[in-house]
């Protein structure tokens, strides 16, 4: 069953009824996230809201893609950061102990008094996703270099196939 992306949830509600959510949130509405960014983008959501069999506990299953811009702490340049997470979460009454809990959920608590938005969660997970130093996933030229002129740093250059052909017709 799938539905538009709703504001605000009740996780335990969906639980119970094993709904799936589907749709796209701007990452300019996520106020925290946006001041990690450099830029707008979208990330696609999928949400499969379920009761897990065994433990009889609401969980959710999330799916969140994204290109985050960030900069690149090596060149100094926008870089896009590729975010592909997936996510599974025991949901958790404030009240109730995070103690037992299967070791294949992260617990999500909620505070049964308040509405759920949607985007918090989604939030937190693409914060935690964001590498602590971001760098392009080539060699970039650091920034350094420019000035000094020296040659790119060629610490990731992968070892070339021929070189490794003409090291075996020395033997
Ligand atoms: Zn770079």
């Amino acid at each position: 069953m799938h539905q538009k992306l709703p504001v605000e949830i009740d996780p335990f509600r969906l639980a119970k009824a094993g709904l799936i959510l589907e749709g796209k949130l701007s990452l300019s509405s996520m106020a925290r996230l946006s001041d990690l960014l450099i830029g707008d983008g979208e990330v696609d959501v999928k949400m499969k809201f379920d009761i897990d069999s065994v433990l009889g506990t609401p969980i959710m299953s999330g799916q969140f893609k994204a290109e985050l811009p960030l900069v690149c702490e090596r060149c100094t340049e926008p870089m896009k950061f590729e975010a592909n997470i997936d996510c599974s979460l025991a949901i958790i009454n404030s009240e109730r102990k995070v103690e037992g809990l299967a070791e294949q959920y992260e617990p999500w608590i909620i505070d049964n008094d308040d509405p759920v938005l949607l985007s918090s969660i989604v939030e937190d997970e693409l914060i935690l996703a964001i590498p602590l130093v971001p760098k392009h996933s080539h060699a970039c030229l650091p920034k350094e270099a420019w000035f000094s002129g020296e040659e790119k740093i060629d610490d990731e250059k992968p070892v070339s196939p021929f070189a490794v052909l003409a090291a075996l017709k020395k033997d």
